[in-house]
């Protein structure tokens, strides 16, 4: 058995979840899972994409784990329909630079719709296990712009799993964390691309609303709200900076070459100054990342690359280096609240005193919207939403873990008490009460995951938590 670095894995932003493994295997193909689950007959299965899920999703102890990392192709182009399949491994930078060149390839002008806003390294597998949204407005989240995919399941069969052929796994398994089978290549519906205009002004949560919906009414396609994080100042979460994007007839070529060459652009060094200022001088965060927005108004971009991010690796190691601050060691824990549109504005005023009241340490925070999604099984998006993200400060040692504990528990109970719901994807720290509340089909999850996998080989930390949670009721 193998023991010790190669066999731990953890998760890449908050790293709290640390696993030892019986094995860590780079997944080849979908015959070799199948092979894998007739070697290892008596060993359940773990699988990890990007690793951002924070809560254990991806990982089980002495488990193995099937690493997708390197299963990473396209594997077809349908240029005349917009559909593309990509082996589950691929990660988002990569698919919208491979479409990049498809585009060039064939002459043709497709663009993904949606995916994670904050990070690129998040693999299209992790992206349907959680039912991923992004910043596009008026759409629902990522299950809606999946065609198909093909499927590994517990007994080593492969199915192709579609709304048509195999609704309800199609249903189970989007949004259902890797626990019904291995998802082997994944078809994805794309849009067709627009040269996209970004509008920014300064804004208050009171009108967000009404805002976002007037600027959806002109035209806006995609937007967000990103706001002050100064807990010690009034505008904490209530001022931001909201940007929106409208299509534009200009001529795609001429589009890419603005946006490749003259927009304003955030370099590696200004994230991390930024990040640095959101431990050590938030009201300046602030303010240095909306004057940086407000200059980018006006500027063009193309509906694909527009949506990659910068995300800066192990940040919270070079933070450590660098700063002296006592935050400056541990790292972020995300969470993210789902709150009836005409709720928001309460919503961030109860979460504002409750945060200040327990001292939480916001570093960064951002509103989007999302439509209601009627398709999958454990669906987050059970109505028309505002979601709320936070990315909360967590130092390592039990009395702060503990207090994070207590903050994510918090909002969760704020976002029910207003007929609002929570994000699976982010930490474990939900109770049972408000896993069950948020997520009243729970049980019939569980009872679905029997029927597909008695045996239990597709398992994972996160889930037997959440078992067990419910066992002791
Ligand atoms: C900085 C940051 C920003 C983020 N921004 C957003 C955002 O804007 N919107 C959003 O919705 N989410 C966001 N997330 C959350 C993220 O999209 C989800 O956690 C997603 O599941 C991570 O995918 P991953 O490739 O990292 O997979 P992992 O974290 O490795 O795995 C996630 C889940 O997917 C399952 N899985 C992975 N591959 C397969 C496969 N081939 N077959 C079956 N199951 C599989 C795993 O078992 C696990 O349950 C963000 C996370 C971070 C850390």
């Amino acid at each position: 058995m193998q023991e010790g670095a190669r066999t731990i894995a953890n998760d890449v932003h908050s790293k709290l979840n640390s696993t030892n493994h019986r094995e860590i295997i780079q997944v080849k193909s979908g015959q070799h899972v199948q092979a894998l689950l007739s070697q290892y007959k008596d060993y359940s299965f773990s699988i990890a994409g990007g690793r951002h899920s924070m809560g254990g999703q991806q990982f089980l102890t002495n488990g193995i784990l099937l690493d997708t990392s390197q299963f990473n192709r396209i594997v077809d182009f349908d240029q005349d329909s917009g559909l593309l399949t990509v082996q589950s491994g691929m990660l988002w930078g990569d698919l919208v630079d491979a479409l990049g060149k498809l585009n060039q390839q064939y002459k043709c002008h497709w663009s993904i719709i949606q995916k994670p806003t904050g990070a690129d390294d998040i693999s299209i597998g992790g992206s349907l296990a959680a039912n991923i949204h992004g910043r596009v407005l008026g759409r629902k989240p990522f299950i809606a712009d999946i065609e198909r995919f093909t499927a590994i399941m517990a007994d080593g069969t492969r199915s192709i799993i579609s709304r048509e052929s195999n609704a309800e796994l199609f249903t189970l398994t989007v949004g259902g964390y890797g626990l019904f089978c291995f998802v082997e290549e994944i078809t994805i519906r794309l849009t067709k691309s627009t040269p996209l205009v970004r509008k920014v002004e300064l804004s208050v949560s009171e009108n967000l609303i009404e805002r976002f919906s007037q600027l959806q009414k002109e035209g806006a396609t995609y937007g967000d709200f990103q706001f002050c994080i100064d807990s010690g100042a009034d505008t904490f979460l209530t001022i931001g900076i909201l940007s929106v994007y409208f299509p534009i007839t200009v001529n795609q070529d001429q589009a890419h070459t603005i946006c490749n060459t003259s927009n304003l652009k955030l370099s590696e060094e200004s994230w991390r100054e930024l990040l640095r200022l959101a431990h050590i001088d938030k009201q300046k965060a602030f303010t240095t990342y909306s004057d940086h927005y407000k200059r980018t108004n006006g500027q063009i971009y193309a509906s694909d690359t527009f949506q990659l991010s910068q995300y800066v690796p192990d940040y919270h190691d070079w933070l450590e280096d660098t700063c002296q601050s006592s935050n400056a060691k541990g790292s972020e824990m995300i969470t993210e609240l789902y709150i009836p549109k005409h709720k928001l504005h309460e919503f961030l005023e109860t979460s504002k005193a409750a945060l200040k009241s327990q001292s939480a340490d916001v570093i960064y925070g951002t509103v989007r919207l999302i439509e209601k999604d009627e398709e999958s099984f454990l669906a987050w998006a059970r109505e028309e939403y505002a979601c709320v993200i936070f990315n909360l400060h967590v130092d390592h040692n039990q009395v702060s873990l503990l207090r994070s504990k207590h903050s994510f528990r918090t909002l969760i109970d704020i976002a029910l008490s207003m007929g609002g719901s929570y994000y699976l994807t982010y930490h474990h720290y939900a109770s049972r009460k408000q896993l069950i509340q948020a997520y009243p089909q729970f049980k019939s999850f569980v009872d679905k995951k029997i029927h597909y996998d008695p045996q239990g080989r597709f398992r994972s930390n996160w889930f037997k938590r959440l078992c067990l949670s419910l066992e002791a009721a």
